[in-house]
């Protein structure tokens, strides 16, 4: 692999793709957010348990390439605990990130992701989760395409 392919496939990327975490239905889920990237066939629910402006528990079903599934496991491990305001102000640092390879030290793991702003058509996948993350905390039940 060149520096750049090293860079997008950080090692933490190729290890929650592999093993996700929080992959699986959340039957008490009181939010559920449909995300779909049709450019690269990304396609994500994400399930909310939210006791007032509280995620207490996340978790995503689905398929899609390797950034987009690290992405949805790492976001749902990440929104564990954070308010709806936290995740909104998370998913603006993500955006920033990925767009701009700038990562907030605040960010930990998902610096992870940084790389992805190389790859413009890859922005998409590693944001997919999140969008439906933000719709899911404001109760916003329109599928969330990045189209
Ligand atoms: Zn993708």
């Amino acid at each position: 692999m060149n520096d750049d392919l090293t860079d997008l496939y950080q090692e933490v990327i190729l290890e929650h793709a592999k093993s996700p975490r929080n992959f699986k239905v959340l039957p008490d889920a009181n939010r559920v957010a449909h995300g779909t990237n049709p450019l690269c066939g990304d396609n994500y629910i994400v399930y909310l348990v939210m006791d007032g402006d509280v995620v207490r528990d996340a978790s995503f079903q689905g398929s899609g390439c390797a950034i987009s599934k690290a992405s949805a496991s790492l976001l749902t491990s990440t929104i564990k605990g954070k308010t709806r305001a936290e995740v909104e102000a998370l998913f603006g640092k993500v955006h920033d990130m990925v767009t701009t390879g700038h990562a907030d030290e605040s960010l930990g793991k998902l610096a992870a992701f940084a790389g992805v702003h190389k790859f413009p058509a890859r922005v998409k996948c590693a944001i997919l989760s999140w969008h439906a993350a933000k719709a899911a905390v404001a109760g916003d039940v329109a599928p969330v395409s990045t189209e």
